[in-house]
């Protein structure tokens, strides 16, 4: 029997029982997997704690962070070798190519879709099994080191930014579709899996997956989770979080937990909902099963042109008013069209103040009677043009300038920064205008295009970064947006979570005993703040020092927290 090793490596008894020193605890498990779970938890004995080269310190419990904003400063040379002791216990289960830890190779890994904030990861980890996962989870918690996950790293308000002192997990090795059940209508993928693969993988069998984010070339279906992204499609057939049945999660200590299950309902709390919209802060997923639909026989697309925005915001919720649930709609404003339009030449009227795209899907008849609908409410609420489009190549032009509207952007600014907020649909009109004042103020000019059928709005805002203080006024510009938003009663985000990008903004969003409760949530899952620590839930003294924190009836809450 051999009684030495490192935290977090097991040690076979016997052919039938393995043990794992976890901090403070021995794991006693059946050897298959050898990173089972544990059929007995166990206080290590003091005897013992020497031979698993655990210093006594670290079998008491640590103390918490004192919140996600927590980073302990480690200064470089304490880094270098937590780096080198880490890097050398990876190595003893992990090849050399899956742990990256040179210069050079973690300058890739530094930003996110969010490039204006940049970090070097400690080192980045690309496991290939749920066991690696595991193992690495449990030798980051035995040694203190905060993980980020990270799919494709297109998310787009910093939550994949990593840390200086913490690892980065990449899922990019995770890429496989284990399961395409077509009588099912279910498919269980690996969370690197690209979105657009699951369709690709169900189109043989005329089944499709709905949520369409327009990064889906791109972007992780695990990433998809952990921001519940909505896309196009989700107007009709739901976000991520509708269309996923069941999820395996690796948590902070490395144990795997399944949650949901194939059947309408499950039991307990709905811990699935939770997961969805987590950004890395629960727990590592680590497979998804999700629900594919079939494709519909027929699709078709109207585009409305109007000549000012706020009759293009009416047009948005008369059309849901009128008992329509569209496939899509989308709006884009004059400066997004006359960029879509430069670029992928599809079509725009180049006139108009704003455009709405409005597609209805299924049976033919279905399709032409919506049509008909959809086009008469766009001409009562003033569209000076209403095209539908005349075959298939012109549907996908209209959709292709949609799409690329982004890149297009970023053609006609040096830089532009992507804000997204939700608010009720019926604001649309009032919120457009009301950031045209607000651009004016700025002097920093604004494109929208958004999914308007959910009010979920993304203006860019368009700035220079080399000229001297115009990304900080572009910020703030962004937080003015974000709190209009919050104001006419909607929300900060509508798919592209908050990440670092947004944490003030929950201050004005959520009153100090509702962020207490997440912190609450995030302590049960996980009770040392290694997942994710930083990112999608402010501390209190963050809000007070933004002065931000929600006073009810002149009872400041937290007096003790210092204000600035
Ligand atoms: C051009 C462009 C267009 C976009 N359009 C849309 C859009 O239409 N709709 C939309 O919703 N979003 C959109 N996005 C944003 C982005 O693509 C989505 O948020 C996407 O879901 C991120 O996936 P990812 O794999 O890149 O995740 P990453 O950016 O790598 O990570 C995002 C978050 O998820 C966490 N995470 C990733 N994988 C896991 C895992 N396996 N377990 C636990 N946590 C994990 C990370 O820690 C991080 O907090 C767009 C982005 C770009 C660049």
């Amino acid at each position: 029997m051999r009684t030495e090793g490192a935290v977090g490596a097991p040690i076979q008894i016997c052919p039938d029982l393995l043990i794992v020193a976890l901090e403070g605890e021995l794991d006693i498990r059946f050897p298959n997997p050898p990173t089972g779970t544990a059929i007995r938890r166990l206080p290590i004995p003091e005897w013992l704690r020497t031979r698993f080269r655990m210093p006594s310190s670290l079998a008491r419990p640590k103390p918490a962070p004192t919140g996600p904003d927590h980073h302990p400063a480690r200064n470089a040379a304490a880094l270098r070798d937590t780096r080198r002791r880490i890097v050398e216990e990876l190595l003893t289960f992990l090849p050399p190519a899956a742990v990256l830890h040179e210069a050079e190779e973690l300058a890739p890994f530094e930003c996110d879709g969010l490039p204006v904030y940049r970090r070097t990861p400690l080192l980045v980890v690309l496991p290939e099994t749920v066991a690696e996962v595991q193992h690495i989870l449990r030798l980051a918690a035995y040694h203190g080191i905060p993980v980020v996950a990270r799919g494709a790293g297109t998310g787009l308000s910093g939550g994949a930014l990593p840390l200086e002192d913490g690892m980065l997990l990449s899922l990019a090795k995770f890429n496989r579709i284990l399961e395409l059940d077509p009588e099912r209508r279910v498919a269980l993928v690996q969370p690197g899996v690209r979105n657009l693969a699951i369709s690709e993988a169900a189109n043989p069998h005329g089944l499709y997956y709905a949520p369409d984010p327009s990064s889906q070339i791109a972007c992780s279906i695990g990433g998809n989770v952990a921001e519940n992204s909505g896309g196009l499609h989700c107007l009709k057939y739901g976000l991520t979080v509708h269309n996923v049945l069941a999820l395996k999660v690796v948590t902070q200590d490395g144990e795997q937990v399944e949650i949901g299950s194939a059947a309408p309902d499950s039991p307990g709390y709905d811990l699935l909902a939770l997961m969805h919209g987590s950004e890395g802060m629960l727990g590592v997923i680590v497979e998804i099963t999700v629900r594919l639909l079939p494709l519909p026989a027929t699709a078709q697309v109207a585009l409305g042109a109007f000549d000012d925005v706020e009759k293009g915001g009416r047009a948005v919720a008369d059309i849901i008013a009128s008992g329509i649930i569209p496939a899509g709609l989308e709006m884009m404003d004059r400066p997004a069209i006359e960029a879509a339009e430069a670029f992928a030449h599809c079509g725009y009227p180049t006139h108009a103040e704003s455009i709405l795209l409005c597609e209805v899907d299924g049976t033919p008849e279905e399709v032409a009677s919506q049509l008909d609908a959809v086009e008469a409410v766009m001409r009562t609420a003033g569209a000076s043009e209403v095209r539908v489009a005349r075959d298939e190549d012109e549907r996908f032009a209209f959709w292709k300038g949609r799409k690329s509207a982004f890149p297009a952007v970023g053609r006609i600014s040096p830089d532009y920064y992507c804000i997204d907020g939700t608010i009720p649909r019926k604001n649309l009109g009032e919120v457009l205008r009301r950031m045209q004042q607000l651009s004016a103020e700025y002097r920093l000019r604004v494109a929208n295009v958004f999914h308007a059928g959910d009010g979920n709005l993304h203006p860019l805002i368009l700035f220079d970064a080399s000229r001297p203080g115009e990304l900080e006024r572009t910020e703030e510009f962004g937080g003015r947006i974000l709190e209009l938003c919050v104001e006419v009663g909607g929300t900060i985000t509508g798919e592209h979570g908050v990440g670092v990008e947004k944490l003030n903004q929950m201050c004005v969003q959520f009153p100090a005993h509702e962020l207490a409760q997440f912190h609450a949530i995030k302590a049960a899952f996980d009770p040392r703040g290694l997942l994710n620590p930083g990112k999608a839930v402010p501390t209190l003294s963050r809000c007070a020092e933004f002065g931000a924190l929600h006073v009810h009836a002149g009872n400041l809450p937290f007096p003790e927290l210092e204000r600035f």
